[in-house]
């Protein structure tokens, strides 16, 4: 998701496979998630929140990796304090180690299979709760963008169904967020190898271009009509983060 380089291990490590794919996953990750669900009056609320979001971004990051994976690479996973990476890993052609280059035609399919992914496992959770006979609800976020809710469960009681309704938004609206075409986002990657595809010579610089204007319309509608200052703050130092490649890569816009 979100951060540039993959943070050292550490001995506090969280360690497993899925399907062969190994994940890592760093002690801050917990802190951050549980400051970000905390809940003062319901502790048990605070860890259906970090629950939520381990799975979100778990099944983000497996999907970038399936996607390496179809095309032959294979990858890991590391879960940090900024969401999760997934790094591919150097593969072995006959003893000697080379980077295999993906085409960016690859690379735009293993950049979409993230956001993909959490909204395949929201539309399955939707179904589940239609099939179950429970009640979704559609809220629209600045009048066009649907954000679907769940508001009740047959079973399960009221923690179930506050996990199966984080669950849902979560996966939508970050999955949402992450095709935003700015860098270092999923959305950001899509736009540089299709702009590459279209402009060889400066592509990379319409996507840095296009990263910095994106990031200021989204800082501003986050900023006077979503009301979150934090969200308004993230896209606004990202626009200027893709300002500032621009400068230094090219000497100007
Ligand atoms: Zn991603």
């Amino acid at each position: 998701m979100i951060l540039f380089q993959v943070p050292p291990p550490t001995r506090y490590d969280l360690r497993f496979t899925i399907a062969g794919i190994p994940i890592r996953v760093h002690p801050l990750f917990w802190v951050i998630s549980f400051l970000f669900g905390f809940s003062s009056n319901n502790i048990l609320y605070t860890f259906i929140w970090v629950l939520a979001i381990f799975v979100s971004v778990l099944v983000h990051e497996l999907g970038h990796a399936f996607a390496f994976r179809r095309y032959g690479l294979r990858s890991s996973i590391v879960l940090h304090f900024m969401g999760g990476l997934t790094v591919p890993e150097s593969v072995s052609w006959g003893g000697t180690w080379a980077n295999v280059a993906l085409s960016p035609r690859e690379e735009i399919v293993v950049s979409l299979a993230g956001p993909f992914s959490g909204f395949l496992l929201a539309t399955l959770l939707i179904g589940g709760v239609i099939v179950s006979g429970g009640s979704i609800a559609v809220n629209w976020l600045l009048g066009f963008i649907p954000l679907p809710a769940v508001t009740s469960l047959p079973f399960g009681g009221v923690m179930l169904t506050v996990l199966v309704a984080i669950l849902v938004s979560v996966n939508v609206f970050w999955g949402l967020i992450n095709l935003v075409p700015v860098y270092p986002l999923d959305g950001g990657n899509v736009a540089r190898y299709a702009l590459m595809q279209y402009d060889p010579y400066d592509g990379v610089r319409k996507s840095l271009q296009l990263s910095v204007i994106a990031g200021g319309i989204v800082a501003l509608v986050a900023l006077f009509f979503l009301k979150s200052i934090y969200m308004s703050f993230l896209f606004g130092f990202l626009a200027f983060q893709s300002y500032q490649t621009l400068q230094n890569r090219y000497g100007r816009f």
